[in-house]
């Protein structure tokens, strides 16, 4: 059998299988965990189904509400992982909230085994003043509004701001910066929903800051990402030509260190580098990458009106410090883009201090440390928020040849062995919870494609908001309740 040859439909697995897995979240961990269990299943003889569990009515996680617009080589993983979900021995089962309508509990009673597969969705903090002041907000709030995530507000950004800084270098940065500054017509084809188009058309923004607390040897840009700012239309991109000067901004020499030892910072720095080197143009809007700063007070009374930096000087083993030199950078929003963690699961256990569900190859430890019977974990929340997407595949086959060795050695719950563990679909509907099945999303799905078409659009336009999708995929609004945050 090969692994994804599915049809396009629907499929209610039939038989008792021998091995029967809940994957909470449909994000790329998840799917890819999916997948790895029917190949690794397959190969050593045994008969799995696979019931993929979402919060959200919708699959894909950040693939569908993450990845940038502007990005659809990127986007495409979904249709790999539609043929996963297509896969006559997986399900979907969207619209349920663990916690609420399924819980830890449930899942153990009618599964051999649960994989927890729930990402990283809340951003960290940067810990200065005026956090919280209107026109302070996080990266992943910004990303989830022009990807239109139904928990959204789509009037949460008006774009307002002439000046807005961006703080972290990472490739979330690189994705927040490019929307800002790219023109509105260029996300016209794009599946962003009407009012963000509107919002980005409106848009009062001309300058955007960057803001890096390292250097552009630190910087945790990928180089494609990176020299995909500069090749994009509308703005111009500069860096001051002295932050190129590695040995001249870090005498501790591991900056020069860096940019011999690896590829990925030699091809930033080169990037970096012709930046540098470029005639200032005319353009509506640029965007300045700033190194060696970082944020010590975001300035406003009623909201934002500046951001104070100070400058930074590198010390050993990686490390910055301040230097007592600040500038006020005139910005009226301020977005940090420092990093996503996991948020912990009702019941499962989580290491606080590094924001992951604490695991040995995917196998969830408990609080002495020896792994519990039958949980396991993949993606972000195993290893925390780092990786491009593709990095999800070899750990989800780590996570399942670990759960498929586990059912090998241990003979199978007594209530598993005699086939009278509850099912899932029962125990729901006796809460009256109807979960969104794969038909009810290809509803979603096919009107994304029919409003596309009437707006005249692209392929697909996001529809806006939980109402929007509850019709869409026709749920009342007493089945969503429980799904909403
Ligand atoms: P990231 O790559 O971890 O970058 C976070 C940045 O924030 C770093 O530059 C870090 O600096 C900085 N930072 C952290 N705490 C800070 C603080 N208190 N003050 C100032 N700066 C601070 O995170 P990300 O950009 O959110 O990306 C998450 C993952 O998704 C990454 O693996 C990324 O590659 C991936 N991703 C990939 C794509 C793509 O491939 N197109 C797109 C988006 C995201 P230090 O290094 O000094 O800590």
């Amino acid at each position: 059998m090969t692994a994804l040859a599915g049809s396009p439909r629907a499929v209610e697995p039939q038989a008792v299988a021998d091995l029967r897995v809940a994957v909470v979240g449909s994000g790329p961990a998840g799917l890819y965990t999916a997948e790895a269990m029917v190949k690794q299943a397959a190969a050593d003889g045994v008969e799995v189904e696979v019931d993929v569990l979402d919060r959200l009515p919708t699959p894909y996680g950040l693939v569908r509400y993450g990845v940038a617009p502007d990005h659809p080589s990127i986007r495409s993983i979904a249709d790999y992982l539609r043929r996963v979900l297509e896969l006559p021995r997986v399900r979907f089962l969207g619209g349920l909230c663990f916690g609420r309508d399924v819980t830890r509990e449930m899942l153990l009673a009618c599964y051999d085994a649960v994989v927890y597969a729930t990402g990283a969705p809340l951003d960290k903090r940067l810990r200065v003043p005026g956090e919280d002041l209107p026109g302070s907000a996080a990266a992943a709030d910004f990303v989830r509004w022009y990807c239109g995530h139904p928990d959204s507000d789509p009037a949460m950004f008006e774009l307002d701001a002439e000046a807005v800084a961006v703080i972290g270098a990472g490739n979330v940065a690189l994705d927040v910066a490019r929307i800002l500054a790219k023109p509105a017509a260029e996300f016209g084809a794009t599946d962003v929903p009407e009012p963000v188009l509107a919002a980005l058309a409106a848009s009062r923004v001309r300058e955007v800051h960057i803001i890096s607390r390292r250097g552009p040897a630190q910087a945790r840009f990928t180089p494609k990402e990176l020299r995909e700012l500069g090749e994009a239309p509308g703005f111009e991109v500069t860096v001051d030509p002295a932050q190129t000067d590695l040995d001249r901004f870090d005498p501790t020499g591991e900056s020069s260190a860096l940019a011999e030892s690896d590829r990925r910072v030699r091809g930033n720095l080169a990037v970096i580098r012709e930046w540098a080197g470029r005639e200032p143009r005319e353009c509506p809007r640029r965007v300045s990458v700033r190194f060696w700063e970082r944020p010590v007070e975001i300035i406003g009374t009623d909201r934002v009106t500046a951001l104070r930096v100070e400058r930074t000087r590198p010390e050993a083993a990686g490390r910055v410090a301040g230097t007592g030199e600040f500038t006020e950078l005139p910005v009226q929003l301020v977005l940090r883009s420092v990093g996503y963690q996991s948020v912990p699961l009702p019941g499962v256990p989580f290491d606080e201090r590094r924001a992951v569900v604490p695991n040995a190859e995917g196998r969830v430890l408990g609080a002495d440390g020896t792994p519990l019977a039958g949980e396991y974990v993949s993606g972000w929340l195993k290893r925390g928020a780092t990786g491009v997407i593709g990095s999800n595949k070899s750990d989800a086959a780590q996570t399942v040849r670990a759960l498929l060795a586990d059912r090998a050695r241990d003979a199978r719950p007594a209530h598993r062995a005699d086939r009278a563990a509850p099912r899932l679909a029962e125990l729901l509907a006796a809460r009256g919870v109807r979960p969104v099945s794969y038909a009810d999303w290809l509803g979603i799905d096919e009107r994304e494609h029919e409003l596309a078409t009437a707006l005249g659009r692209g392929e697909r336009v996001k529809l806006c908001g939980w109402d929007a999708l509850d019709r869409a995929c026709g749920r009342g609004r007493a089945a969503r309740a429980g799904a909403r945050p």
